[in-house]
């Protein structure tokens, strides 16, 4: 049986550096997939549109585009494009006022100038028919002109009141679309929060059992699952992190992210102390290389104590009689296996 079965420090402290570049190689593959497997679950879900991107989807993205945006299902639309219709006709009506407006001066400035002429002539006596009619033809343009002012000022007035009709209607159902749209983002994002939870929690406590599993049966390949087990406590990680960022509207979102949060750390906590640095394995770690299980100070051959801490290093064998190390699993001369157990940590 080789000596490094069954003794995860002996193979930790063996581990060559290329061991390590490629476990942290493989976390870094894992992570890969698992921010694709991440991207996966938000692409089951298209981001609600509010606005329409014209009539067709876009050709790019299309599982994302694709789909009514809110502002066409709720009918907000038609009301836009009447909008438009109603504004155009209103800008028309509002040149044909212009127009109106300057025909009108037009025929103010010649009926004064016919009167002024016809009242000049009639006050040096040679006021002539011609000049009458021309005076009379004026003023009776003038009135028309006036009239024609009249009607295209009612009838732009009409226009600027039935475009300011159309547009309250637009904003009315322009903010129940904002609200709907509203609502369905927050729900997707409660879906994925949900989900990406969920999925980074499975990965973390299935890698977990494996990772107790193959401890349990001294697995010699038990660097693999190390790494699994370690790039599900990083998803997890970087999820809380993605989402703190992204910190989205709500407080019950803010503190649920919180109360993850806390859960992880102090989970984490708990597990660097019970499984990687537990007694156990600190212990074994230092008899290995020749250091006091208690308090890590190097020993040789010859001490029996430890000359820092003053603890016993040796004991008698219970089976063969020789000196043993304290604390370390089998005995070194008959192989027997452990008496003393270290003592309990509070
Ligand atoms: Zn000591
Ligand atoms: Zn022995």
């Amino acid at each position: 049986m080789p000596i490094s079965n069954g003794y995860p420090e002996v193979e930790d402290q063996e581990g060559t550096r290329i061991e390590k570049v490629l476990l942290a190689a493989l976390v870094g593959f894992l992570l890969v997939g698992s921010f694709w497997a991440q991207d996966r679950i938000e692409s089951f879900f298209p981001a609600p549109t509010l606005m329409p991107y014209g009539k067709e989807p876009y050709s790019s993205n299309s599982s994302e585009q694709a789909g009514v945006s809110v502002e066409d299902e709720l009918g907000v639309t038609p009301l836009r494009t009447e909008l438009e219709k109603l504004s155009k006709e209103q800008g028309a009506k509002n040149d044909s006022l212009a127009n109106a407006l300057a025909a009108k001066s037009k025929a103010d400035e010649k009926y004064k100038f016919r009167r002024e002429e016809y009242r000049t002539a009639m006050q040096a006596g040679n006021a002539s028919a011609s000049q009458r009619s021309a005076f009379e033809s004026s003023r009776s343009a003038l009135e028309s002109a006036a009239a024609r002012l009249q009607q295209f000022q009612a009838a732009s007035d009409e226009a600027s009141s039935k475009v300011a009709a159309e547009q309250q209607k637009v904003n009315a159902a322009a903010q129940r679309a904002q609200a709907v749209f509203g609502a369905r983002s927050f729900q997707r994002n409660v879906k994925l929060v949900v989900l990406h939870f969920s999925f980074a929690a499975a990965c973390l406590v299935l890698s977990w059992i494996l990772w107790l599993k193959g401890r349990n049966r001294r697995w010699r390949y038990q660097a693999i699952l190390t790494g699994l087990f370690t790039a599900s406590i990083l998803q997890l990680f970087f999820l809380l992190i993605r989402y703190c960022w992204e910190l989205f509207l709500s407080d019950v979102a803010t503190l649920g992210v919180a109360g993850i949060g806390t859960a992880v750390c102090i989970f984490a906590i708990v597990a660097i102390k019970r499984w990687l640095y537990s007694p156990e394995r600190l212990a074994l770690a230092r008899l290995s290389s020749r250091r006091c299980a208690l308090c890590a100070t190097p020993f040789t051959e010859t001490q029996s104590h430890c000359w820092k801490c003053g603890h016993a290093l040796t004991e008698k064998c219970p089976t063969c009689g020789s000196d043993r190390l304290l604390y370390a699993p089998f005995c070194g001369t008959c192989g027997a296996g452990s008496v003393t157990t270290l003592p309990k940590s509070p």
